[in-house]
């Protein structure tokens, strides 16, 4: 494999992307983008963009398309930033998103989309343990309200394309972690042979 793989995680809040993908992206060696994470970076450095995504996040809505966009354009403006290859956590969350992203990949698509699946109430006890400062019961309610709403239709969206693989997410995260390596290493060998 000459360039990383180039992966999306999908997953319900709690479902341990944010982890996976910390570990994937050490394990490739490429970025790990969570654009949850520089929402939360930004409002602490009081940039504006981050202040209004601030605003949304505590009330446990969704960022406005547009500002989600704005910062995936900028992170991938440099072309070398998609070819060396990244793993996208938090994003694409909706259907715009996901066009989008098509679009701004271009030559250079994604490899994989994976659903790392956990039931609904184990990601609930989960989140009530992990007490980040959105994570009131209103606020993950209304969190996975959104994800079958808006983003869990991706997961079909990225079936129809061929790119979708589900990674079961209820272990221990080292297994899981294996589980997804070694996944990813199949799926993108295979592809990248066939190109
Ligand atoms: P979690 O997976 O627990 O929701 P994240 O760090 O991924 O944690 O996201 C935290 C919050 O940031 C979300 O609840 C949402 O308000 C906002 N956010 C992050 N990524 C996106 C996105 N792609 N589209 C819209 N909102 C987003």
């Amino acid at each position: 494999m000459t360039d990383g793989p180039r992966l999306v995680l999908l997953g319900r809040q709690g479902s341990g992307k944010g982890t996976q993908a910390e570990l994937l992206a050490e394990h490739f060696d490429v970025s790990h983008l969570s654009t949850g994470k520089i929402f939360r970076d930004s409002a602490s450095a009081q940039v504006p963009a981050g202040l209004e995504a601030k605003a949304y996040m505590d009330r446990g809505e969704l960022v406005p398309d547009e500002i989600v966009l704005a910062v995936v354009e900028e992170r991938f403006a440099n072309p070398v930033e998609i070819e060396r290859g990244f793993i996208l956590d938090g994003f694409p969350r909706t259907q715009p998103q996901a066009i989008e992203l098509l679009q701004i990949l271009a030559r250079n698509p994604l490899d994989l989309a994976i659903d790392l699946s956990v039931p609904e109430e184990v990601v609930v006890r989960r989140l009530l343990e992990r007490q980040r400062e959105d994570d009131t019961e209103e606020g993950i309610q209304r969190r996975l309200e959104l994800y079958e709403q808006e983003t869990a239709p991706l997961i079909d969206f990225y079936r129809a394309l061929g790119l979708l693989e589900r990674v079961d997410g209820t272990g221990e995260p080292e297994q899981i972690r294996d589980s997804l390596t070694s996944l990813v290493e199949r799926r993108v060998d295979r592809l990248r042979a066939a190109v």
